[in-house]
């Protein structure tokens, strides 16, 4: 065991130099101005605004906040089309807007929304379509978008995954009526909590804006029932840091996926993601789907946190089949989803993660 780091988990937080942070911080001692849009909300908006080719940014305390903030200003009504392999957020951010999640299967290669299926859910009732890039694996952006402009939906991403990635040059945010992105500490960019929505419509501004500070327009207008959203300045100067090193880290990132793939890619019974060659990548992820090898999903599981390994069944359960939405959704019509979920384990990755451990991960997975 001697020289052997354990336990080794799914992921570990990026953090900068402990005296750049405590430089940036610094400043607020003498302004003693702590939240509500300060000076390095401002700048990390804009840093954040201008790296992620978003044409409008509003940073939030979370991105579940983000999400369900955005899904608010869009104004939607009766359904959205969403996909069940997903983290709970997704979901819950449309039920808790009040409106009716309907479930679209994945894709069997890269595990997003399928398009092909989507058609058949669109009722009188739909009002938008909300997708995920889940690994930061791209959607189908241009199939959703033409089906949604021939039907009249809105589509929010939720691109909580896809921090920074790009497809032929173009930037994640600018897909869709607008994106979502979480800087949670596990997360590939983080401010230790926290998030934002990317959108389109200038329009929106004052109501996303708006929402994220109780509706609180200047001092004796208060003209939306909105929440409590904002990123505060610690968590904002978090973010300033990290992002001076966020294509460094995935630059390591890229290097321990191109090792789990050498090791694991052809293996019989081991899928892969496919990888689109005309994406810039973000590495978030490695996951992993078991079927048909030799090992089941939870064997292999097993085997790894016994070692102090600690993978992690994302997605499962697939959220059509939570005990808090039990009685309302059908997993079995979402098979793919189901099937996948039942396979996939996403083993440990983030920037400082030694090649020697991921070669030892590979083999207990191997042997
Ligand atoms: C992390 C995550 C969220 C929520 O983001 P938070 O910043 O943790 O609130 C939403 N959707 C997906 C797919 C996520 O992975």
């Amino acid at each position: 065991m001697e020289g052997r780091e354990r336990p080794i988990r799914v992921t570990r937080s990026s953090m900068p130099p402990f005296g750049e942070y405590t430089e940036m911080i610094r400043e607020l001692w003498d302004s003693h101005w702590l939240t509500n849009m300060g000076d390095l909300h401002q700048r990390l908006e804009g840093e954040l605004a201008s790296y992620l080719h978003a044409p409008r940014l509003s940073l939030f305390v979370n991105g579940h906040m983000a999400l369900e903030t955005a899904i608010g200003a869009l104004d939607l009504t009766g359904e959205v089309i969403t996909t069940p392999f997903t983290f709970a957020s997704t979901t819950h951010a449309i039920v808790r807007n009040g409106l009716t999640p309907v479930f679209c299967d994945i894709r069997p290669d890269d595990y997003t929304l399928d398009p092909d299926k989507l058609e058949a859910l669109i009722t009188p009732r739909t009002s938008a379509i909300l997708p995920v890039h889940v690994y930061g694996n791209l959607c189908r952006t241009d199939q959703i978008d033409e089906i949604a402009r021939a039907h009249g939906l809105k589509v929010i991403y939720d691109a909580a995954h896809a921090f920074g990635e790009e497809l032929e040059g173009r930037g994640v945010a600018s897909f869709g009526d607008a994106s979502m992105f979480s800087f949670h500490a596990t997360k590939v960019f983080n401010t230790i909590e926290g998030g934002a929505v990317a959108y389109k419509d200038p329009e929106l501004a004052h109501l996303i804006d708006g929402l994220k500070n109780f509706g609180i327009m200047d001092e004796e207008n208060v003209a939306l029932v909105g929440g409590n959203g904002k990123m505060n300045e610690f968590q904002a100067a978090m973010g300033l840091c990290n992002l001076r090193y966020v294509e460094q880290e995935i630059g390591k990132r890229e290097q321990i996926a191109a090792r789990y793939r050498m090791r694991l890619n052809g293996v019989e019974g081991i899928c892969l993601c496919a990888e689109e060659k005309n994406v810039k990548r973000n590495y978030a992820y490695m996951p992993v789907v078991f079927d048909g090898f030799k090992k089941d999903r939870e064997q292999v599981f097993r085997e790894l946190t016994e070692q102090d390994i600690h993978p992690r069944k994302y997605f499962y359960p697939c959220v059509n089949a939570y005990q808090c939405y039990r009685g309302r959704f059908d997993p079995a019509d979402t098979p793919i989803a189901q099937r996948i979920s039942m396979g996939v384990l996403t083993l440990p990755m983030y920037a400082d993660l030694p090649l020697e451990t991921v070669d030892e991960i590979c083999d207990i997975i191997l042997g």
